[in-house]
């Protein structure tokens, strides 16, 4: 423990000197709860950017399950998901082309944008 864990110490965000509470010895980091938060959203940040591609690999995956499950049924099973951008590429000729997996992959890369 360090030596002065029940003396003054910087804050981890606004770098301001503060007392930490006695009854949290050694593991306050932050002056107030306004710090409190920020040091949670940038620990957030970080963990989402290291995660990032792990979540986008699963949710890809995912979807490509889910639809290759659906590949006999009609190609506007996928429609729904373009509802949020407007479609820029015209999903059922990729779809009709190139097969389901190909269509789902440029519509997931399109949608990132
Ligand atoms: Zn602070």
């Amino acid at each position: 423990m360090a030596r002065n864990s029940r003396g003054k110490r910087p804050c981890s965000i606004c770098r301001k000197w503060f007392l930490p509470d006695v009854r949290q010895k050694g593991r306050q980091t932050t002056c107030s709860p306004d710090c409190k938060r920020e040091r949670h959203r940038r620990q957030c940040e970080n963990w989402n950017k290291k995660n990032k591609a792990y979540f986008k690999n699963n949710y890809l995956g995912k979807k490509l399950e889910k639809n290759v499950d659906q590949q006999t049924a009609s190609t506007s099973r996928i429609m729904p998901l373009t509802r949020k951008t407007k479609p820029v590429l015209p999903i059922e000729i990729i779809a009709t082309e190139y097969g389901i997996k190909p269509a789902i992959i440029i519509q997931y890369i399109v949608c990132l944008r």
